[in-house]
């Protein structure tokens, strides 16, 4: 078993038929195509990584690939930390027939024999976890405005909706 410190590349198929498992850290910073979330480069990324064989005896792996990342809270407007977690479970495939050929419900892995970047398979997951619409569960600024009357009037002004309502009201 590997701990600590993540290698760089990993031979997946080499993996999968020693059954090894892969855990450690990296940072949000050591994954470039999440350089988006400047105020998270230093949050910490897990990850869990078990290869095996599936029943069937295809090289595959599963585990868990978390992190936390700031987005924009979509009824606030302010910055809210999520957390993402992904759960990859892949297949591996050598190419698009036998993508075609896996059952619908498994997600196949593109890998051949050589080595893959980490790095690549860790963006590519927590990318596809991230929530679809980050919100706080209770926004911070919302329960401020409605404790003070002009700043609640300022924000019914900057609501498009609000406009909306005025526009259709001065129709009716
Ligand atoms: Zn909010």
């Amino acid at each position: 078993m590997f701990s600590g410190q993540l290698p760089s590349f990993l031979e997946p198929r080499k993996l999968a038929d020693q059954e090894a498992e892969i855990k450690g850290q990296t940072t949000v910073a050591r994954l470039p195509r999440l350089a988006e979330f400047r105020d998270s480069q230093d949050e910490i990324v897990e990850v869990a990584l078990r290869f095996g064989r599936d029943e069937e005896r295809r090289q595959c792996v599963s585990g868990t690939v978390k992190t936390a990342l700031m987005m924009t809270c979509q009824r606030c407007l302010e910055p809210v930390r999520c957390s993402v977690e992904a759960h990859p479970a892949l297949v591996m495939v050598y190419n698009e027939d036998q993508i075609k050929a896996l059952p619908e419900h498994l997600d196949p892995w593109l890998v051949t024999d050589e080595k893959i970047i980490l790095s690549e398979l860790l963006e590519e997951e927590l990318l596809l976890a991230l929530p679809l619409v980050a919100m706080h569960e209770q926004c911070p600024t919302v329960l401020h405005k409605s404790a003070e009357p002009s700043a609640a009037a300022e924000s019914k002004r900057d609501n498009p909706f609000a406009v909306l309502a005025q526009l259709k009201s001065r129709d009716d």
